[in-house]
């Protein structure tokens, strides 16, 4: 069969090395003069900077691990507990939150045990605001999850839905809360992603660039116009192919090929938010993440890149990547070294780099559900385009979830 696959991000390019192997013609078209999609990797005055978020990889999903080493060998990775903290008045607090309240001043630990003793009484609320006051008590969602999910939606928490967040957030029971007030034991090793892999050398950049090893891929490539022929799908004037498995995101779509007005306007009403890394040399530091709640700062996270492998940075050196949700800005050093922007005492030294990622997280908002679905079931119809991906299926997916999807969709091809 004879298979074009629009964009070679990790999604894409997962299916195409499948195809190929499974005796496909592939070819994929990507708009970047570069592959990877979000996960890329550049260095900038040898510093390891991943621009779209620094990309770690774990997985539940034992298939997922297994094609992955099968492809870049485990001893070619830095496997690495989680060391991620919050800054909270001041303080480095472990993380999980709700599982570290015994790093709390007292007064904010008691109103904080209290309330999440009290929690979880009456009927589930459907809002993510509500959700967060009912599931963890006021004393945790207003000093910590409240405000950190402000800032990393920026978009009203009251109108956004709840079922996204299973498997991504740590939800704790109150047993464990009160079992890691007792023991001063965070339990974190139970929570999703306390430990992970990073390639040692390269960045995600080397995962990807292997994934992508013998596939026939048009960099740079221009899509103007997708149509159906008799003889199948017609990309520009290229040659027809069979199948179309598209990763770009939806609202690229309509600008591409014919699709009804509905689809359209359930493609429009889709909701993303935008994301600013900015690259910064610092003291050398152990932490993977820093999670910045306060709304005195504009970034909500910081990525410390040099904790993810001992090669990414001069020797005795560290380098972490802040991220700012929003429309573009010019980033210039005097920018960041504003107190808004970041804790002073996070030792910031020297802007290296910075990016900007118009597509960064889907935003599950109240209409989600319902223009998913219409956008699915219109696609449905015609197996012959299919959609895959974090974008393509507008889906909050780690790079894990879109190997899966494509190894299924892939087995499905091939039936
Ligand atoms: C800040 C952040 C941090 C993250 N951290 C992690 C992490 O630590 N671990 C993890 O597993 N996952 C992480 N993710 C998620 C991860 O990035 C995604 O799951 C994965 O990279 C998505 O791959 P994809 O191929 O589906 O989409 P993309 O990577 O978006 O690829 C789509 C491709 O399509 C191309 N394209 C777009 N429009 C067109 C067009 N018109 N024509 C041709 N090509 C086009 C794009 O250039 C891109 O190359 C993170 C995401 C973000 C935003």
């Amino acid at each position: 069969m004879r298979i074009a696959i629009l964009g070679a991000g990790v999604s894409g390019l997962t299916a195409a090395r499948l195809l190929l192997k499974g005796g496909h013609e592939v070819t994929v078209y990507e708009k970047n003069h570069t592959i990877g999609g979000l996960a890329r990797t550049r260095f900038t005055d040898g510093y390891l900077y991943d621009p779209h978020g620094g990309h770690i990889l774990n997985s539940k999903h034992k298939v997922v691990m297994d094609w992955v080493f099968s492809i870049m060998p485990k001893d070619m990775w830095q496997f690495t507990e989680r060391n991620a903290k919050i800054f909270f008045n001041g303080k480095y607090i472990s993380y999980p939150f709700e599982l570290s309240l015994c790093e709390l001043d007292t007064e904010d630990a008691i109103d904080c045990v209290h309330d999440f003793i009290l929690a979880q009484a009456g009927e589930e609320p459907g809002n993510f605001r509500d959700w967060l006051l009912w599931n963890f008590g006021a004393g945790i969602a207003n000093r910590y999850m409240i405000p950190y999910n402000e800032k990393i939606w920026a978009y009203p928490l009251e109108q956004m839905e709840t079922q996204w967040m299973r498997g991504k957030m740590p939800l704790p029971t109150k047993k464990e809360m009160i079992r890691s007030m007792l023991l001063k034991n965070p339990r974190e090793r139970k929570m999703p992603h306390s430990t992970f892999y990073y390639p040692l050398h390269g960045g995600i950049q080397s995962m990807v660039d292997a994934i992508a090893k013998g596939i026939n891929i048009k960099t740079d490539y221009d899509i103007e116009r997708i149509v159906k022929s008799d003889s199948g799908w017609i990309i520009n004037n290229e040659m027809p192919v069979d199948r179309i498995i598209s990763t770009i995101p939806l609202p690229e779509l309509p600008k591409i090929m014919p699709l009804p007005d509905l689809i359209c306007r359930n493609i429009q009403d889709l909701k993303y938010n935008s994301l600013t890394t900015i690259l910064f040399s610092c003291p050398e530091t152990n932490i993977t993440w820093l999670y910045i709640p306060s709304h005195e700062y504009r970034s909500h996270r910081v990525g410390y890149q040099s904790a993810l492998t001992p090669y990414a940075c001069p020797k005795g050196e560290g380098c972490g990547a802040l991220e700012i949700i929003g429309p573009q800005f010019d980033v210039s050093p005097e920018f960041v070294k504003q107190k808004s922007i970041l804790p002073e005492e996070l030792g910031f030294r020297e802007v290296l780099d910075s990016e900007f990622t118009k597509y960064a997280y889907v935003i599950h908002d109240l209409n989600y559900r319902e223009n998913i679905e219409n956008i699915k079931t219109y696609f449905a119809r015609d197996d012959t385009f299919q959609l895959l991906g974090r974008w393509g299926t507008w889906n909050y997916k780690n790079m894990d979830l879109c190997m899966l999807d494509a190894m299924i969709l892939v087995k499905s091809i091939n039936k």
